[in-house]
């Protein structure tokens, strides 16, 4: 979950929203509708989320359509974590991590923390990467509560390390804190960067992989970031339903704004940088799916 997630009013945005965004938009964007776009992937999204259960088929037909070759489904509590591995196993498209967002804790006591734990640890086979997990220090003010949150990033940590996978990491306003705690990690994403330059530069140079996610349409602070990341470590990604480029709700197939707008950042085809993003997804990922050439 990115920016937007748990804003009040966001989550359970309206079908008078969503639908007219949607209609109206060819899949894919009209704003750039000059050539298409083939390969890409979504590298982070939610979409077993609530605001899909009316229309789920269909938008991930219409991202297939648009060109959109493979999506990461991430889970962040225990039941998001179950249906992220349900779509992973029903669609060949879509790859699972599993984790434990910092804004969960508060509601979660101690026997249910153990159970999400040994869930990430059991399923962590059918899975691409643990996470998404981590600080937010934007939603969490108080000192208690950001310990609480680094004792299970801790944890969470641990589980990555040792199960040999990539950790998803979501930081909000706690990048630094959040880098200086998995620096004796190889395999790292930071998840909807939103973070310093000096930061991110901190992160690639450890070779840790850098997500944008689709708000970089609408921000000009995350345009320099774009501008100054190493195309090498680059993902993108959507965070749906959260962080629309077009407001409303967000979906895979509107990855292809940022990609659009990123390439024409850094004087590139959109179909190359479509290219350089999916092969650093899937080779952080290690992910081989028949949908991908
Ligand atoms: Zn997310």
């Amino acid at each position: 979950m990115g920016l937007l997630a748990f804003s009040p009013g966001f989550a359970t945005g309206t079908p008078k929203e969503i639908k007219p965004t949607r209609r109206k938009l060819q899949p894919g964007g009209i704003q750039s509708p000059d050539k298409p776009i083939s390969g890409a992937i979504d590298a982070h999204c939610h979409l077993d989320f609530k605001q899909f259960n009316k229309d789920r088929q269909e938008i991930l037909d219409s991202a297939r359509r648009s060109g959109i070759a493979h999506m990461i489904n991430s889970g962040v509590d225990l039941s998001t974590n179950s249906r992220s591995l349900e779509l992973s196993a029903k669609y060949d498209f879509i790859s699972a991590t599993v984790g434990l967002s910092p804004n969960t804790l508060e509601s979660i006591r101690e026997p249910e923390l153990d159970m999400l734990l040994r869930q990430i640890e059991e399923n962590a086979d059918r899975a691409v990467g643990i996470g998404e997990a981590g600080l937010d220090y934007y939603h969490c003010k108080d000192a208690a509560g950001r310990r609480r949150q680094a004792e299970v990033f801790r944890r969470v940590i641990d589980l990555a390390r040792s199960l040999d996978k990539p950790l998803v990491i979501h930081s909000r306003d706690a990048e630094q804190p959040a880098l200086d705690m998995v620096k004796h990690l190889d395999k790292v994403v930071f998840h909807c960067y939103s973070g310093s330059l000096s930061t991110m530069k901190e992160a690639l140079d450890r070779g840790y992989y850098i997500s944008l996610a689709t708000n970089v349409c609408r921000s000009g602070r995350h345009q320099i970031l774009a501008r100054n990341v190493s195309l090498e470590r680059l993902m993108v990604e959507t965070d749906s339903p959260f962080l629309s480029p077009r407001g409303g709700r967000n979906e895979p197939s509107f990855v292809l704004d940022s990609i659009r707008l990123i390439s024409r950042i850094r004087g590139m085809e959109p179909q190359e940088l479509a290219r350089i993003t999916a092969e650093n997804t899937k080779r952080i990922y290690n992910i081989r799916s028949s949908t991908l050439p």
